[in-house]
């Protein structure tokens, strides 16, 4: 079975305070072991090695991007091979908010979770339409294409978690009903049973996001194909990241 992947997305957010805090909540409560749920933390770059040496060790993390290839002349970017050194096991790829704001495309996310996988680090590569794209009804072709972008360069899809994050979604409130998450994870387990093979539709997790909460993730966790979240604002309350976790 797809063992339950819960992410807790923190984005540009957090004070050294705030971080110490969330990270000692996070420690203090009861969540299933790891063989049941595996949760991985993803602070801003910076607090990564404060949340790594602070977090229980049966929760991991990952950043929240890495370059596209091996570090060098390239003024602000964190590479691969970095995260690895400092035994970063996961990384974030993708997230909408950086395809969006910085114009990252299809072609160029493939080659960033490409280039991570082969450094070693577990990759967690983000897809999602717009509102635009879903009332036009191009949903299932717009993260077909991202998703077939990503598969031209991978062949070791037992380091992915495709996260399924519909942008109108995201920090809106508007979470996604069980059933239209159910629908596109459902394709995308279709895509990769017919454009990857059907070992890589079975096992690999689809997770959802966008405005998940601790009231809402249970009917949608019910779903056959949501295996897990990635969790933005509802991450950064301590108190409900932990039920969030606790719960499922
Ligand atoms: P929210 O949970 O704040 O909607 O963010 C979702 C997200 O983008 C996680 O990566």
């Amino acid at each position: 079975g797809r063992k339950f992947f819960v992410g807790g997305n923190w984005k540009c957010n957090g004070t050294t305070e705030q971080v110490k805090k969330i990270v000692s909540t996070l420690n203090g409560g009861e969540v299933p072991s790891q063989d049941v749920v595996e949760v991985v933390i993803s602070p801003p770059f910076v607090f990564l090695p404060l949340v790594k040496e602070a977090l229980r060790p049966d929760f991991h993390v990952a950043a929240q991007n890495c370059w596209v290839k091996k570090g060098g002349a390239f003024t602000g970017e964190v590479s691969a091979e970095m995260l690895v050194n400092l035994s970063i096991p996961w990384v974030i790829i993708g997230h909408s908010e950086r395809r969006l704001m910085l114009k990252e495309s299809n072609e160029f996310v493939g080659d960033k979770v490409a280039y991570a996988l082969s450094q070693g680090l577990k990759v967690i590569a983000c897809i999602g339409e717009t509102l635009e794209q879903r009332e036009a009804g191009s949903t299932v072709e717009v993260v077909a294409a991202q998703t077939k972008a990503i598969a031209a360069k991978v062949s070791n899809w037992a380091d992915v978690v495709l996260a399924y994050e519909p942008v109108w979604a995201i920090g809106t409130g508007k979470v996604a009903t069980p059933a239209q998450a159910q629908e596109v994870h459902s394709e995308l387990r279709k895509w990769l049973q017919a454009n990857v093979s059907p070992e890589v539709a079975a096992s690999t997790r689809i997770i959802y996001g966008g405005s998940v909460t601790a009231a809402n993730c249970k009917e949608l966790a019910a779903q056959p194909d949501v295996d897990g979240f990635l969790v933005g604002g509802a991450s950064l309350k301590s108190r409900s990241s932990l039920t969030l976790s606790s719960l499922l």
